[in-house]
């Protein structure tokens, strides 16, 4: 249970077998942002760390992170900046490709989202190994950006993403951890 909201958000995230492959347990969210209580408390959840600290940018993954991070943002009162997939921004970008577990991936920022010394806020819905989270974090970083923090509501810590990102001098806010793969 989470003290602050009272309202039980790891019971609500659905777990699912083998999905999108044998050995992976897919821990799905879309099940708790349909429970109204379940989404508010997750974004109460999300933001009581950074009430009162100095953020100027929410930035949020695509694509859950995108839901997290504009609600976030709106609660903390500042800009939401969205870190895409490669190829979607209409702007001029800079990328950063990361290794996947097979092949690589790019994450993109339009090259103007952030200003030099602002403050950010990281979000997505779930930290792994971390390798998406650090892609933005440097992203954000060689845009001039001061990432802070980043914010997750699931941790799978046996994969040490959240150290990874702590290790880099980040304060890491996660709300449930899921043991084993
Ligand atoms: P990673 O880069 O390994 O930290 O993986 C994090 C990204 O992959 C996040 O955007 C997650 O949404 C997604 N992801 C990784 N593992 C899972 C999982 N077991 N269940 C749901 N999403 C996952």
């Amino acid at each position: 249970m989470n003290v602050r909201s009272n309202t039980d958000i790891k019971s609500l995230i659905r777990s699912i077998p083998d999905y999108p492959k044998p050995g992976i347990i897919f821990r799905d969210v879309t099940t708790l942002f349909a429970n109204a209580r379940g989404l508010r408390a997750t974004i109460d959840e999300l933001i009581w760390p950074f009430i009162g600290e100095q953020i100027d940018y929410v930035a949020g993954i695509e694509a859950r992170g995108f839901i997290l991070g504009g609600a976030v943002a709106r609660e903390l009162g500042v800009g939401f900046v969205p870190i895409r997939k490669k190829g979607k921004l209409p702007w001029k970008t800079i990328g950063k490709e990361y290794q996947l577990e097979y092949g690589v991936d790019t994450v993109e920022i339009h090259a103007d989202a952030v200003g030099r010394g602002d403050r950010i806020l990281l979000v997505d819905d779930l930290i792994a190994t971390g390798g998406t989270a650090t892609a933005a974090i440097e992203l954000l970083q060689e845009s001039g950006g001061e990432v802070v923090a980043a914010a997750f509501v699931v941790d799978l810590p046996f994969l040490k993403g959240a150290d990874r990102i702590a290790a880099r001098g980040l304060k890491v806010h996660t709300l449930v951890a899921f043991e084993g793969e």
